[in-house]
Order: C-alpha cells, then structure tokens, then sequence
C-alpha cells in the first residue's frame, strides 16, 4: 500500500554559532539577523526515515515547514535528500508563534494537503527544544502519537508501525494504528547526504506557498495562530553566572597530571 507522509522540518540557527544568539529583552524572542541557519538535525532524521518507508512501500514523501521565506531553503535541502514536494507556510499572521500556535498552523497547512498516512517530527528542535510541537500537533489532527521513536517497523500492508520508544535504561515496544504522529530520536537512523543528481532533481520538484487565509479554509482562526494566539507569555530573562575559574596547569605530563590529583583532592575536600 503507497504510504503519503509528511516530514515536519523546522529551520534553527546553526548550533555551531548559539554563542551569537541573543534574545530580545522585550519580547523574548531570538534575534537571529545574522546567524547562519540549517535544517534541525533532528528533523533530517524524520526525513531519511520516511524517505526508507517510501522505498519500501511507495507513496510520497512531503516536506513541510512554518517559517519565514529563507525557510524555503531547508525545504530545498529535503527535495535534494529526495522529498517528493515541499510546503512552506508563511506569513506575517504566523510571526511570534509559541508551540500552540505553531502546531496550529502545522495542522492547518497538513490538512490542506490532503489525505495522509503519517506524520514525521524530530523529537525536538536544536532551538526551542521543547518537545512540544509533535504531540500537540497530533492532538489538533486528532491522531495518536509516538514519541522518542528510535526505531520504526512498518507492518507489511503499511497500515500500522511498530516503534521502539526510547526511555531511561531501556525501551518500550509500541504499536500505533496509521494515521499517527511519530517524532524521531537521532539513534533512529544515519540519514543520506543529498547527491548532486537530488540537487539537479529538486530544481524540477513542486513548493507550495501556504499563508494565512489558506489555511484559513480548514478551520484555522486568525486568533488561534502566530503572537495572538500563543498562550505562553515571555516573563524573563537572566543570564547564568558562570562560576567555573581556569587554572593552567604547566610542566611534563607526570607533572601535570601529579598537580591534577593535588588539585581536585584539594577541591573535593571543600
Ligand atoms: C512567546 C513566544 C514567542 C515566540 N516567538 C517566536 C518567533 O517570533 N519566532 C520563532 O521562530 N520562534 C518563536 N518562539 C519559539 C517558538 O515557540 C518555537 O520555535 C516553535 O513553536 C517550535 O517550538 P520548539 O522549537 O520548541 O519545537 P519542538 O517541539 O522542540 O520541535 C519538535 C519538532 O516539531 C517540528 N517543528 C517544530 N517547529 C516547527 C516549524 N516551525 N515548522 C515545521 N516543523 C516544526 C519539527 O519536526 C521539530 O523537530 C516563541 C516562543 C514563545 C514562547
């Protein structure tokens, strides 16, 4: 049975560059004019997972994302990987969105897409990392969830997934009836770089722009959605003290080492 899955992929700032990321005291929100952006890895996990079920199964795979227009960009990055098309749901409307209003306009933009079998999420965003998006968009597509997927087995007419649900010292075995919502852990998978084929194919593939008053057309309310509807509320921000003190440590490694041992006996007796 051709399996239609969606892969939820957000557009963060380049872990590699967090140190340049400050918040706007006011609004408390990332200031993120000048920082290099990627696609969340964990979201390039949802995306080599689902693009595994398509080989097995058929079907199409579409990228979706709710961002600004550089956001095109990382839809880009899916179609090179071999996504079948993109969406991008953009618009003013959706700016200053909390995890609520996000899911809100994910569910919106899926169900403008038409019918689908399942929906794939990193477990968490390199940024916000709240976890929360995965579970609150299954609850407005009133669909079952999974989360913390670190493996996924299809049953063989693709109508159910049998996942492995990571948690602490072990794992739970969970079988969830199609449609459902799975959001993904990095162990899940090593997913492919995009070849220069991909990158020449994606060229020809399909992006659709969806704004506010499309999505507008499934139910969604201008008061549900972006700063407006976002219940969470920014009450403060303040910087963590950093209380570790350097000391260099000089000499031939048994000296540097000896020194060592004198120095962390020194401080565990404190
Ligand atoms: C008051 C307030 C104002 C905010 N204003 C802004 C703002 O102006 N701009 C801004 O960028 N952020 C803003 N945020 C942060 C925003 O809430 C989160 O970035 C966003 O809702 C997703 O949450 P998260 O990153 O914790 O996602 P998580 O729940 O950690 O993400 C899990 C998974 O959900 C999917 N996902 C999450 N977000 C998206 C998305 N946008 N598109 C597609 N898939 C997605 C991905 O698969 C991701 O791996 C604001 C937060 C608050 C509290």
């Amino acid at each position: 049975m051709p399996l239609n899955i969606i892969v939820c992929i957000k557009q963060v700032p380049n872990p590699e560059h967090f140190d340049k990321i400050t918040l706007d005291p006011s609004t408390g929100t990332i200031r993120r004019a000048g920082i290099p952006v990627i696609t969340n890895p964990l979201d390039r996990h949802a995306l080599e997972e689902a693009l595994r079920i398509r080989e097995k199964f058929g079907g199409a795979v579409t990228a979706i994302t709710m961002g600004p227009l550089q956001a095109r960009k990382s839809l880009d990055d899916a179609l090179s990987m071999g996504a079948d098309r993109g969406a991008l749901l953009c618009d003013q409307m959706f700016a200053g969105a909390d995890t609520l209003a996000t899911a809100c306009v994910l569910s919106g933009g899926i169900r403008l897409l038409g019918p689908f079998d399942l929906i794939l999420c990193g477990n968490e965003s390199a940024d916000g990392a709240t976890a929360q998006v995965p579970a609150q968009l299954a609850e407005m597509l009133d669909l079952p969830h999974v989360t913390c997927a670190r493996k996924i087995d299809m049953s063989a007419d693709g109508s159910k997934a049998l996942v492995e649900r990571a948690v602490e010292h072990g794992f739970l075995r969970v079988e969830v009836v199609l449609p459902a919502v799975i959001a993904v852990l990095k162990t899940i998978n090593t997913y492919r770089l995009p070849t220069v084929l991909g990158i020449m194919e994606a060229a020809g593939k399909e992006v659709h722009q969806l704004g506010c008053s499309a999505c507008e057309s499934t139910g969604m309310y201008p008061a549900d959605i972006g700063s407006i509807g976002s219940p969470t509320r920014f009450a403060g921000i303040s910087e963590a003290a950093h209380l570790r003190k350097v000391k260099m440590i000089t000499g031939d490694p048994q000296d540097i080492a000896a020194q060592l041992i004198r120095e962390l006996r020194y401080r565990d007796a404190l």
